[in-house]
């Protein structure tokens, strides 16, 4: 956290416009932290012929909603959670009531859904019938049981290897990629999945969508002074993935430095491309 806090300060000095959700990033992870020891979740028990499947047919070793959850810990953060939005901005405190109210009347229950394992489907519901902003609901929902999906992958994370999988999803749970990072000297890449946060190695030089490795179809731009931050976009997908290069970079949280430079993802969606996992903490 102690690192955290610094880079936060640092950004912050740097970009003071995005100071406010800097700080809400800040204490978005603190309350995470908090939970993080003891977590009571429970061993994955994985088949074998999911290990089968996964070599010869290249499906994930679970799917999302398998990661098994420490409901009280996520229940605990979830109010927390709610408690740092209230102080956040209007439009998430109403947000924030909203929700609250639904809770206290028992209208929503937060157990039964966390417990039958967070389904999409589940989260449009509930915003649809609560009329809620579907973003921030699911953001309060996904924070709070990051630890325990975090948890699940370390426990899995031995049951691969980062650098064979070489796919454009998570060899975990099948999720896309949120970011690229490069790193070593030699630049080898790796994808960052949007849900665990396992790391995997890919191809460098091709699109992490796709799967296009046109380079005349492939190009990149970054912002003058930020070499270390560089945006790929692909003609053949109209998509595009954030990369951060770590060789020019201090080890950092690369959530948090995806989180510093939006900028650079207003400036490829004006070019017409769209970024498959949108950053979950843009308002
Ligand atoms: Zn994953
Ligand atoms: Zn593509």
């Amino acid at each position: 956290m102690e690192k955290l806090n610094k880079r936060v300060q640092q950004l912050k000095k740097k970009r003071p416009g995005y100071g406010e959700i800097l700080d809400f990033y800040q204490k978005v992870r603190e309350a995470q932290n908090k939970v993080k020891t003891p977590l009571k979740i429970k061993s994955i028990k994985l088949r074998k012929e999911w290990k089968e499947l996964l070599t010869k047919e290249g499906f994930s070793l679970i799917q999302k909603e398998d990661f098994p959850l420490d409901i009280e810990a996520s229940i605990k953060l979830f109010e927390s959670l709610c408690q740092t939005g209230k102080d956040s901005n209007p439009h998430m405190a109403e947000q924030v009531r909203k929700i609250k109210e639904a809770l206290d009347n028992k209208k929503i229950d937060l157990k039964n859904l966390l417990k039958k394992g967070v389904k999409e489907q589940r989260i449009e519901q509930i915003t649809n019938e609560f009329v809620l902003d579907k973003k921030i609901f699911s953001f309060l929902i996904q924070s709070s049981i990051k630890p325990s999906i975090e948890a699940g992958m370390e426990k899995l994370r031995n049951e691969l290897d980062p650098e064979t999988w070489l796919k454009e999803y998570c060899p975990i749970c099948g999720s896309l990629p949120s970011l690229s990072l490069l790193k070593e000297e030699v630049g080898k890449r790796y994808l960052l999945c949007s849900f665990c946060g396992y790391q995997w190695r890919i191809e460098r030089l091709a699109c992490p969508f796709c799967g296009n490795k046109e380079q005349e179809s492939i190009q990149y731009f970054f912002a003058e002074g930020e070499e270390s931050y560089r945006i790929e976009l692909c003609d053949k997908c109209h998509q595009y993935i954030k990369t951060i290069d770590y060789r020019t970079l201090e080890e950092s949280d690369p959530v948090l430095e995806d989180l510093a430079t939006l900028h650079l993802d207003i400036l490829a969606s004006q070019k017409g491309y769209k970024r498959p996992v949108p950053n979950p903490w843009t308002p």
